[in-house]
């Protein structure tokens, strides 16, 4: 008799799972397009050298705890990146806490609304969305709804709205401020505006799931620019989560940051106290390195500057990859239309291929050499692509370079004939 007997084992999360198939493929033509981590030409993860410069800078300086909120300079750079030519960071409107990356920046953000009496109940996300959006606000006791995103290969704008302006003042909606995640694809600016006008006639409360600011267009002003309309040209009060695990490749040092944009000096000040009381309700106090790297590299202008760089290093080698998927698509002249693949924007590709394409890529691991491949015959694997990817059919953009791209074509190609 065991006191866990009444518990139920929960499947791993499907996306973590698939890196690990991936490590476990000892392949060397494997292709991992799976999780969304930025990798250079040559299919290694990347240090940016900005990210170098500041952690020389850092030098020594100890292992104490941080504050509850987290890094005082961390958190203003932030908040300056996010909300720079605003009047509410002008104004000091804005409440900021140190978080465990995007993800513990959504999870503050969630439990702050509850603990702020705000009569929020109800959270709209996309459908799809990022996988953990659903995990974690209904962990939280939110009831979770969706709305349609996405249609043949564009956003669903029209059913979007239509399911938007049926949430009312008791709901809080996750935008994601751009590149969003798994589709790749974000409203225009016409777009952002009439739904920032729903979102204000019915008092829905936005979130701006922020995780890829710069990122995206290699331009933060760019990235932010629905960030800011909501907040600057329509004062509206909202949160906005912020991650530097891409824009910064801190994956590993979970480096985020949770703010309320709000009405008053005084709710900013109430805001950041419940803030600080559900940090430390959870973690206590958040980790110090990635902070440290972080304000290094927004606070020093020349580190700011070659951060600038990256951003455009990232941002463009992802860009060029889109193309020359597509080029080798049409080349390859393989069935279907794939221009959505250079429509979209941000990290991923949506491919739209079916979870059966999506297996028959991957193939079945078989625990066995190379050569043992060949002396069994090609009809031993039956499906051999080992090309790792989502099974919403999502592939990781950055995961490509010039060594792989067309062998991923060619698989694709395969796949879908
Ligand atoms: N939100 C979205 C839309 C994401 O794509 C991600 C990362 O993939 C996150 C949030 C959070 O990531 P992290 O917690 O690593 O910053």
């Amino acid at each position: 008799v065991s006191i866990f007997d009444n518990a139920v084992l929960i499947p791993t999360d499907s996306i973590f799972d698939v890196t690990r198939r991936y490590l476990a493929d000892e392949t060397p033509d494997k292709v991992n397009l799976g999780q969304g981590t930025y990798r250079d030409e040559n299919g290694k993860p990347w240090i940016l050298p900005s990210v170098r410069m500041a952690k020389a800078s850092i030098g020594e300086c100890g292992h104490e705890y941080l504050p509850i909120s987290g890094l005082k300079a961390f958190r203003d750079e932030a908040a300056k990146l996010a909300f720079r030519g605003t009047r509410a960071l002008d104004e000091d409107r804005i409440a900021t806490c140190q978080s465990l990356s995007g993800t513990g920046a959504l999870l503050l953000a969630g439990m702050a609304l509850k603990k702020a009496d705000s009569g929020i109940t109800t959270i709209y996300i996309t459908d799809p969305t990022w996988s953990n959006h659903s995990l974690m606000f209904s962990s939280l006791g939110y009831e979770v709804k969706t709305i349609p995103y996405y249609k043949q290969g564009r956003f669903d704008f029209d059913n979007y709205m239509s399911v938007l302006r049926t949430a009312d003042a008791n709901s809080a909606v996750v935008l994601h401020a751009c590149a969003h995640n798994p589709t790749g694809c974000d409203p225009s600016r016409e777009q952002w505006k009439e739904i920032a006008s729903v979102i204000q006639e019915r008092r829905i409360f936005p979130i701006f799931d922020s995780a890829y600011l710069g990122f995206n267009s290699g331009s933060v002003n760019e990235d932010a620019w629905a960030i800011r309309y909501f907040v600057e040209d329509l004062g509206l009060e909202a949160s906005v989560c912020l991650s530097f695990a891409k824009s910064m490749g801190l994956y590993g040092e979970r480096i985020g940051l949770v703010t309320f944009v709000t009405a008053s000096v005084k709710i900013a000040c109430t805001m950041g106290s419940i803030l600080e009381n559900m940090q430390r309700a959870t973690v206590s106090n958040p980790p110090a390195y990635g902070a440290r790297i972080a304000a290094a590299v927004l606070g020093t202008p020349a580190i700011a500057e070659q951060w600038a760089k990256d951003l455009i290093t990232m941002s463009s080698r992802i860009k060029s990859m889109r193309q020359k998927l597509y080029s080798e698509l049409t080349s390859l002249q393989t069935p279907g239309d794939w221009s959505h693949l250079i429509k979209q924007t941000g990290m991923f590709g949506y491919t739209g291929i079916s979870p059966a394409q999506v297996a028959y890529l991957e193939g079945e691991y078989l625990h066995v050499s190379r050569y043992e491949h060949f002396v069994h015959g090609a009809n031993y694997v039956t499906d051999k692509h080992h090309v790792y990817m989502a099974e919403t059919s999502r592939i990781s953009i950055a995961g490509l370079n010039e060594g792989n791209v067309t062998y991923f074509a060619r698989a694709l190609d395969d796949a879908v004939r």
